[in-house]
């Protein structure tokens, strides 16, 4: 290979930046040219590429989203659209990728690398921490950093109030951050996805703390739980213990915003690093991760065809006995 194109596409995540970097400096230092596409799927379709030094990637591993854009494209979905991206990144001279994103990237990347024959590495960047292949995603550990700097927030108001708030957490389908972050910041209750418990623990954990007196009480609760958002959960607690002063609050965006963590530039660093080593050694189709400490590689067809259940069960009973 020759000259690597390096993108991401689907949700931005803190991290991003850094796994560019990462890939940048990897390939040039192996004497290999770079070029970034702007808006993932969408800036190879639409021709917008831009040549990458050193220096381009120079003071961005500090920074929050990501300087190639991103985008969600649907004309990619279609093999007219994959057709118009592969005649112009061939025409960049571009033949091999590294893609940075989600489920859907890596869906995208495998097709197109099986259709038009280029070699591809995939890095997994999402703050939810929910795809096959890595214990930790790109910007996850800085996502539970941000929620657990706005549950200490919160609670300031919460015990200067003595009120009750249903804190919801990003993450889709998965409890990774709320479990996580819960544990962290010391919620007195957590509603997950992976654990449908329904509202009942959720009124007894409260009751008991109430008894206890406490002062605060914060309840994370996941996007993807069961039970119809921090809202109606809110509206069924207060049908059930209706003294208790709830008030709401979505985290959002926020979540997925800021400067990355020390955790999470060092593992993007490695990430770039090893994708592009990867696509050296002539591997292709395959997902860069992380097991405990040590950088691994699945195939994209087992990471696109496992879902992986993130939630540690000690963690999860950690987090009960310091509710009980
Ligand atoms: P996130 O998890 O943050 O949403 P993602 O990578 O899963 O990230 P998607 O919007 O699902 O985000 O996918 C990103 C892009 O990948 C899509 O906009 C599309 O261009 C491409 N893509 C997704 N699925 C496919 C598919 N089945 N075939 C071809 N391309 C796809």
């Amino acid at each position: 290979i020759k000259r690597i194109g390096v993108f991401t596409s689907g949700g931005d995540a803190p991290g991003m930046n850094a796994a560019i970097r990462a890939v940048v400096r990897t390939a040039i230092y192996n004497n290999l040219a770079v070029t970034g596409i702007y808006h993932g799927y969408q800036g190879m379709i639409e021709g917008s590429f831009i040549e990458m030094s050193r220096r381009s990637v120079s003071s961005i591993i500090q920074k929050g989203g990501t300087i190639l854009k991103s985008a969600r494209c649907l004309e990619f979905k279609t093999k007219e659209g994959r057709q118009a991206a592969y005649d112009n990144i061939k025409a960049q001279g571009i033949d091999a990728l590294v893609a940075i994103g989600g489920d859907g990237t890596f869906t995208g990347a495998n097709l197109f690398s099986q259709e038009f024959d280029i070699p591809v590495m995939c890095i997994p960047g999402t703050i939810d921490n929910d795809l096959y292949g890595t214990d930790y995603t790109l910007g996850y550990d800085t996502a539970n950093n941000t929620v657990i700097e706005a549950i200490d927030k919160i609670r300031d108001t919460a015990s200067s109030h003595s009120r009750v708030f249903f804190v919801e957490v990003m993450g889709r389908d998965s409890g990774c951050i709320a479990l996580n972050a819960g544990v962290g910041g010391g919620a007195e209750s957590i509603l997950l996805p992976e654990v449908n418990s329904g509202i009942d623990t959720l009124i007894e954990e409260l009751e008991l703390a109430e008894a206890r007196q406490k002062t605060s009480m914060i309840v994370i609760i996941a996007e993807g739980d069961k039970n119809g958002g921090a809202y109606n959960v809110a509206k069924i607690v207060k049908d059930k213990i209706n003294h208790l002063d709830i008030k709401v609050s979505i985290l959002g965006h926020l979540q997925r915003g800021g400067s990355p963590s020390s955790f999470d530039r060092v593992l993007a660093t490695r990430m770039g690093y090893t994708a592009v080593n990867e696509l050296i050694k002539g591997n292709s189709r395959a997902t860069v991760g992380m097991r405990g400490t040590k950088m691994v590689i699945t195939p994209l067809e087992e990471a696109l065809n496992n879902k992986e259940f993130k939630l540690d069960d000690e963690l999860l009973e950690i987090a009960n006995i310091m509710n009980k």
